[in-house]
């Protein structure tokens, strides 16, 4: 039992506490998810089967690290146990149960962008004014009835709610609610959310199923406890209540998803459902410096609503907290990049030592291309995943229909794609017929003659023997010969093949990687099933860091601070930390988004080791405009005695081409025990009040690739950058967000307004 060793008193106590309902409830970095590591270890070590056992985390990479380390107490073992997200779990649960709610096993998972694709459907039939029923609003309105187990027909029978959408304007609501759940029945589709909300509803109507999971599953954990929503908590609930071997772990200060539904009530529930809880108290922080660690406490202890906690560490008390300031986001990033070549060489650190962490994806811009200027290898984690590529999805929407023919988003993507003279005044007979005959829009496929008017039921009758075909196929042949043949017979490969450009030939090498993934499934030994089929199953729920293939590789991680959660490195910087980006603007008008807010910079913070630095812009492309910025009050909320500000000197450098080759612009201001810096307005307190560059000179010019640094067109375009379009005219970059290949550019036209572009299809010309 030598891991045991590597647990204080406390943890060492929840470790070996098996037995009945546990809560912890503990600060940052005090251990919680080793204690749920080291507990699932040690259930298999007393032979507790693993098979028993379900865990439940945050993220796929955070259960896969948690498997991984529980492989080396207890080897191969460790395989069995059942371990991952709740999506990941529950869909793995619906694929076996589906049939007891009316669904076909091989359900289609709608991913965001299906859901909301239907919810435009929906909204065009019913002929909808899309600024009131905004599909993003519609569908997070719809999300969160879910996650909080409201059904549709509970939805419009539900007085207050209905008076609520009818005082809001929008006493629809309900109507699309229904008409979605009843189309995603049809279609044999579920959305995120109906991965737990069927789940309830599994469990709910079906006693023997749900006395079988709560027999198989006789130990329960929960990392991240603090972000669950009602729905989770309701399935966790259910299938505890038979054993109550059921322990959660979590910190009411890292609570960042009350938009996701996710609520601290969960805490407090779990104390009023399990009177005979043991609740273990974690106090000290292995992972970072004290000086961090004081940090961290203060800042959470401006949040009025929060429950009483102490952390502290014992580790070296550590440098203090670096602050900078730069003039743009450009310049931002430029120190930041600066700051990782010198920080890597001066302390013997490897590239994936570094985080950079932010508010909002579309800051990510600026940090990498200094990072590439630089030749700094990164990752980013949570950007679009592969599997979100339209050749992709294009491919694998082939794929949904030929496993389920009735996923109406999978037809409408690929019915005419590529062309074959079936239209969008096609698929709307199709859905109308569908729709008058209360039958999918496949069963008119295969009768159209029966159904539509038209002369394109020939055109129909192809596209139906074609999907036919691919059926028969993958019932003889194997997941990669499968994908192979419909790669091939769709005409998706013919179709990119004939496309020379740079990205058309990038679209069919990411095919052929796609293929190359099905063949590698198609080959491993560790498992039975290695149809198609399987490989498909939730294809939905992959993101990013789900991909196997950089591994191992030293990259610095560039996140979004929500992703962020769980994780640690050696070396973090927060970038953007100014007034209405973070806090964000939407926040700081009621104190509990604002105290959100502030719990998020908590998790960033706590996030870091060693050495933390935050940084700031004076000014900002947002929303199209240069705007100036103040550094966040969150600066002035840490003492002062913490920080060492650094303030980017500005030199010609800042208008120049490019300020590469130039020495570092930054010094250092110590500031020992100084009176806590006023940040509100104008340059920080104590650093020499900067002369601002007008506006116009600070616009960045297109930089000149340097040596080494591959060029690509895409990337000589900046903000402020004025260009051409064949079609528009003359316009302005005012924002660019994504990463290469599929950098997106909003540009602004003189009489037209923005207009958003794909950089590698718009061919702007710079002016
Ligand atoms: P978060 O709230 O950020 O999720 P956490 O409470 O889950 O943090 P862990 O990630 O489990 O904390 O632990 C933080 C770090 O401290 C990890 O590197 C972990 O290995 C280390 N650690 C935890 N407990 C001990 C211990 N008793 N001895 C040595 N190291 C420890
Ligand atoms: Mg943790």
């Amino acid at each position: 039992m030598d891991y045991l060793a590597g647990l204080n008193p406390q943890q060492r106590a929840a470790v070996e506490n098996t037995e009945g309902p546990a809560m912890i409830v503990a600060g940052a970095g005090s251990g919680k998810t080793r204690v749920i590591t080291y507990r699932v270890a040690h259930l298999i070590e007393k032979g507790v089967d693993a098979f028993n056992i379900l865990v439940l985390t945050f993220t796929n990479k955070a259960s896969k690290d948690m498997r991984e380390r529980i492989m080396k107490v207890v080897g191969d073992e460790a395989k069995n146990i059942w371990m991952g997200t709740f999506h990941s779990v529950f869909a793995k649960i619906l694929r076996v149960e589906a049939e007891k709610i009316g669904y076909p096993s091989n359900f289609t998972i709608y991913d965001t962008d299906d859901s909301k694709s239907l919810i435009r459907a929906i909204l065009r039939e019913m002929q909808l004014d899309d600024k009131l029923y905004n599909a993003n609003f519609v569908y997070n309105r719809i999300s969160s009835a879910k996650n909080n187990l409201v059904s549709h027909t509970e939805y419009l029978e539900n007085k207050e709610i209905q008076a609520e959408d009818s005082s809001n304007k929008r006493p629809l609501l309900g109507v699309i609610y229904e008409t979605y759940a009843k189309r995603c029945f049809k279609a044999g589709a579920m959305d995120f959310d109906d991965l737990l909300f069927k789940t309830n509803i599994l469990l709910k109507n079906h006693p023997d199923v749900l006395n079988k999971y709560q027999q198989k599953f006789r130990y329960l954990m929960v990392d991240e406890y603090q972000d669950t929503n009602f729905s989770q908590y309701t399935i966790v609930k259910k299938l505890a209540a038979a054993y109550q071997n059921i322990c959660v772990v979590g910190d009411d200060a890292q609570s960042i998803y009350a938009f996701r539904g996710a609520n601290i009530q969960n805490i407090l529930n779990f104390e009023r459902d399990y009177p005979e809880l043991q609740v273990y108290k974690l106090e000290q922080n292995y992972r970072s410096t004290q000086n961090i660690v004081e940090v961290a406490n203060s800042i959470i202890a401006n949040n009025k609503n929060q429950l009483e906690k102490n952390v502290f560490s014992d580790n070296e008390s550590g440098s203090r907290i670096r602050v900078q300031r730069a003039f743009t986001d450009n310049e931002e990033g430029k120190i930041v990049a600066e700051a990782i070549v010198q920080d890597r060489t001066s302390n013997g650190l490897h590239y994936n030592d570094f985080a950079i962490l932010y508010r909002t994806n579309a800051q990510s811009r600026a940090m990498e291309e200094s990072l590439r200027k630089l030749n700094i290898p990164y990752k980013i984690y949570g950007g679009l995943s592969f599997y979100q590529r339209k050749e992709i999805k294009d491919l694998i929407a082939y794929f949904r229909l030929t496993f389920n023919p009735s996923d109406e988003e999978a037809i409408k993507r690929v019915i005419n794609y590529p062309k074959r003279g079936l239209g969008d005044t096609t698929v709307e007979k199709i859905i109308v017929a569908a729709d008058k005959y209360n039958i999918t829009m496949w069963d008119v496929i295969c009768n159209p003659s029966q159904y539509i008017e038209g002369r394109i039921a020939g055109q129909l009758n192809d596209f139906a023997l074609l999907i036919q075909s691919f059926m028969a196929e993958a019932k003889k042949l194997d997941a990669y010969e499968t994908a192979l043949y419909i790669a091939q017979h769709s005409g998706i490969l013919k179709e990119l093949h004939t496309d020379d450009s740079i990205e058309g030939r990038s679209r069919y090498e990411n095919i052929q990687e796609l293929l190359n993934g099905i063949k590698e499934f198609a080959e491993r030994e560790d498992i039975e099933d290695r149809s198609l089929a399987i490989f498909m199953q939730d294809i939905a729920l992959l993101t990013n860091d789900d991909r196997q293939d950089d591994k191992d590789k030293d990259t610095v991680s560039l996140m979004t601070i929500h992703s962020s959660k769980g994780l640690e490195f050696k070396n973090v910087f927060i970038v953007g930390l100014e007034e209405n980006l973070f806090p964000s603007q939407m926040s700081v008008n009621s104190r509990s988004d604002l105290e959100e807010e502030r719990r998020l910079f908590y998790v960033a913070v706590t996030r870091a080791e060693k050495k933390l630095s935050l940084s700031y812009a004076t000014s900002r492309y947002r929303w199209g405009t240069l705007t100036n910025c103040e550094p966040s009050r969150f600066i002035s909320e840490i003492n002062a005695r913490y920080l060492e500000i650094e303030v980017a000197k500005p030199t010609k450098s800042l208008l120049s081409e490019d300020g590469f080759n130039e020495e570092r612009r930054t010094w250092t201001q110590q500031r020992e025990f100084a009176a806590k810096p006023k940040m509100s307005s104008g340059p920080a307190a104590g650093s020499p009040a900067a002369p601002r560059p007008k506006t116009t000179t600070m616009l960045p010019k297109a930089h000149v690739p340097s040596p080494g640094f591959a060029p690509d067109p895409a990337n000589a375009f900046q903000t402020g950058m004025d260009v051409e379009h064949e079609k528009f005219g003359f316009g302005k970059i005012v924002n660019l967000e994504g990463s290469l290949p599929d950098v997106k550019a909003t540009v602004f036209f003189q009489g037209l307004g923005n207009k958003q572009l794909l950089l590698k299809f718009a061919k702007l010309r710079i002016v």
